[in-house]
């Protein structure tokens, strides 16, 4: 096998710290750890089995898809699909034992025959009650049955033998940004629906709400569960919360690191990469890096006054990211060589470099940076 050209480092010790401390945080609510996206890009198995060392007591999955992984792996705690699932994959659904998010009385239906076995890999007759949860819908828009017709959901799951009404929820559109006053307003609505299923007899047994910067920003909200995704991998879900104290007990859990490839002196007027854009204006020693933007380096890092850090120092980029390989200039330093390690996010020496660094260069938000680092990048874990 050949030595890795670029890699990142998982650090599960920081998955159990930061598990541990947002359990903490949340107590008494549990905590569920959001492993979609091959967990943010840090690979789901690995975390979903710190995590749950680290005390979360639930897993979130995307699709079913992701669930599947995840039992294959022997992971057996209980793992809520964010999304209703479609009618098709209820007996996947069933027979993996998911909880599936409903919305709509299609979904209680479905969710319902598969467990009855009426969908081809159902569970089948005799099984014991499907746990489902219930979405409402209170302002962000995305998927949940609304305020209003979010109780007549949670009956019809009430009233169908084949499933077990194990929780209702809520998802938040800007907990992010500390200072909207909207969060209030989704908390009001979804403590209304909670009321008037009161009124019914009905207690969901989960009622849950909070992501990462509701579990941090709105300790009210906790109610039974959070459900955090972004801090469990050690970064903020928004400058905003970077600098509060919750936040900064974290551990970022991934680096990214390569080597040098090649090292060649490069003289002043020459340009370095695609375009051609920004001349040298004295002769630089250029470091070739094998990892480009196809491994999730964006190329508008490399027109926007990105570093990378080398030798313990920051190193700007000399060019345009190519899809498989960056150019470094490292100016008049003759001490980088091939094979010298290259940190693209995470720490050397003194220095380090965040994912929310390079979201800001480019004009995103972390979270797409770390999802963002391609399959053709190994994890090793440590
Ligand atoms: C992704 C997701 C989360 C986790 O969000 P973070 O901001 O990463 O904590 C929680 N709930 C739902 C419904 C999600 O889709």
């Amino acid at each position: 096998m050949a030595a890795r050209r670029a890699w990142a480092e998982v650090d599960l010790g920081a998955v159990r710290h930061n598990a541990s401390l947002l359990a903490e945080l949340a107590a008494p609510a549990g905590l569920c750890a959001v492993v979609k996206a091959e967990a943010y890009g840090h690979g789901s198995v690995a975390v979903s089995e710190a995590a749950l060392e680290g005390g979360a007591t639930w897993l979130a999955v995307a699709i079913v898809e992701e669930g599947a992984v995840l039992r294959d792996h022997g992971i057996e705690a209980p793992i809520l699909l964010l999304s209703e699932p479609p009618a098709t994959a209820m007996g996947d659904v069933a027979a993996l034992r998911l909880t599936p998010t409903i919305y709509t009385q299609g979904g209680v239906e479905a969710a319902a025959k598969a467990v009855a076995g009426g969908s081809a890999g159902g569970a089948g007759v005799g099984s014991p009650p499907l746990d489902v949860h219930v979405k409402v819908d209170t302002g962000m828009h995305r998927v949940g049955a609304s305020p209003e017709g979010a109780p007549a959901v949670v009956q019809a799951v009430v009233d169908r033998p084949e499933l077990n009404l194990g929780g209702l929820w809520t998802h938040f559109a800007v907990a992010d940004d500390p200072g909207n006053p909207f969060t209030d307003t989704q908390c009001a609505r979804f403590d209304a629906v909670v009321a008037r299923l009161a009124e019914q007899g009905v207690r969901p047994p989960l009622v849950h709400a909070c992501n990462s910067a509701g579990t941090i920003a709105h300790p009210v909200a906790h109610h039974d569960l959070v459900r955090c995704g972004i801090a469990l991998y050690g970064v903020a879900p928004s400058l905003a919360l970077a600098a509060m104290q919750q936040v900064e007990g974290l551990r970022p859990v991934l680096s990214l690191r390569a080597r040098v490839s090649y090292v060649r002196e490069v003289g002043a007027g020459e340009a370095v990469s695609y375009g051609l854009r920004r001349p040298l204006e004295r002769p630089s020693h250029i470091a070739t890096v094998p990892v480009g933007y196809a491994d999730g380096v964006p190329w508008r890092l490399g027109t926007s006054g990105g570093d990378v850090l080398i030798g313990g120092r920051r190193r700007p980029l000399a060019g345009a990211v190519t899809m498989d390989q960056i150019m470094v200039d490292c100016g008049d330093d003759e001490g980088v060589l091939p094979g010298d390690e290259v940190v693209l996010i995470g720490r050397q020496g003194a220095e380090h470099i965040t994912a929310w660094e390079w979201a800001t260069h480019v004009g995103t938000i972390a979270y797409e940076v770390l999802c963002g680092i391609g399959p053709r990048v190994p994890k090793v874990y440590g």
